[in-house]
């Protein structure tokens, strides 16, 4: 390939390569190509993608932060544009990026919304049972979605109260997928309410039918899916995300989407004092950011930072202290005004106080 290849076709040279395991991944690219990038610079030469018109593009253009285009979204865009560039050097076709340098809007990070356990039990009220027990489930879990969606029965223990997440739904292909969004299995543990629920959802269900969906790797299905709708029919994450919209309306709280119930899950364990790892090991996390996140902030964190700060309080001795009475035992050597260990004050809390600093 010359520096001279249009862009367009940089890409679909490219693009035969990048394979993302059949995750909706592929497909989220695609659009975007479509969308923003082969308009833009399909038609125009590698050696003629310029600073100043990527800039332009960015700061000015396409890709201006506005509404229907939040600075996450621009980062999205940028980066697979930046791809294809990287590419182009590492092959040799170009011998300079220029993209270098150019400035991408700033990502806020404020709190993403989750579904708390308040508004869930405000829209349990107008969600049917089938889509009422899918949230309750999520809110105990912290699975995603499709995994929820996409859960079999034979994955889920019952009597010793775990589960195995593995079998995922993906939406835009209507396929099982073996494993997870990160591609390893994990083990989630279920409350009481999980295994009610899980045990009410499969019923009476003969288990050993398979769930009637194409698994990607072509193995025999031993199992149903533990979640469905009361018509008999796949829960689809969508379909839920719908169905939360109407109850959120009718109940009057913030709408939320099928993915914020994780989030929710992640939030109440933080608040309930899970920590980061542990936080990050259920929901399938390979690194600790998005768990930290949640962490922080919450009334677990400050006790423990408050905890932390107050475990070598500065001790002074009161008036009519330790040491300070004919009648204290003489033994522990404390002397009218004199530093006393921390131990022995200890056993004496109520006459010692902290001082103020
Ligand atoms: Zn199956």
């Amino acid at each position: 390939m010359e520096a001279t290849t249009k862009w367009g076709a940089w890409w679909d040279h490219l693009a035969t390569k990048r394979t993302f395991d059949d995750t909706d991944t592929a497909s989220t690219e695609a659009n975007i190509v479509k969308k923003y990038l082969r308009p833009k610079w399909g038609d125009i030469a590698l050696r003629d993608i310029t600073y100043k018109a990527a800039k332009h593009w960015v700061q000015e253009g396409d890709l201006k932060v506005r509404p229907g285009m939040s600075p996450g979204y621009v980062h999205r865009i940028f980066s697979i544009f930046n791809v294809t560039i990287k590419e182009a050097l590492d092959q040799e076709v170009l011998t300079a990026s220029p993209l270098a340098g150019v400035k991408l809007p700033k990502r806020h990070k404020k709190p993403k919304p989750y579904l708390s356990t308040k508004s869930n039990a405000a829209m349990s009220a107008h969600l049917r049972e089938d889509y009422r027990d899918a949230l309750a489930f999520g809110l105990e879990t912290g699975v995603r979605p499709g995994e929820l969606c996409g859960l079999h029965s034979d994955r889920i223990d019952l009597d010793r109260g775990w589960m195995l997440v593995a079998e995922t739904f993906v939406k835009r292909r209507g396929i099982i997928r073996p494993y997870p969004k990160d591609g390893d299995v994990r083990w989630v543990p279920l409350t009481d309410l999980a295994c009610e629920i899980a045990a009410r959802r499969l019923g009476a269900r003969d288990e050993s039918k398979g769930c009637g969906f194409v698994h990607s790797d072509g193995l025999p299905c031993s199992g149903v899916l533990t979640f469905m709708t009361v018509r008999g029919r796949i829960m689809h994450p969508d379909t839920m995300g719908y169905h939360m919209r109407n109850a959120a309306e009718d109940a009057k709280v913030p709408r939320r989407s099928p993915y914020s119930i994780r989030r929710g899950w992640a939030t109440r364990a933080a608040e309930g004092g899970l920590d980061a790892f542990q936080i990050a090991e259920i929901l399938g996390h390979a690194t600790l950011d998005q768990a930290q996140e949640y962490v922080q902030q919450t009334p677990a964190a400050r006790m423990k930072l408050v905890a932390a700060l107050s475990k070598y309080p500065q001790l002074t001795v009161i008036e009519g202290g330790l040491g300070q009475t004919s009648d204290t035992q003489a033994g522990s050597g404390a002397k009218s005004g004199a530093k006393v260990d921390s131990q022995t004050l200890a056993q004496d809390r109520g006459r010692v106080r902290r001082s103020a600093g």
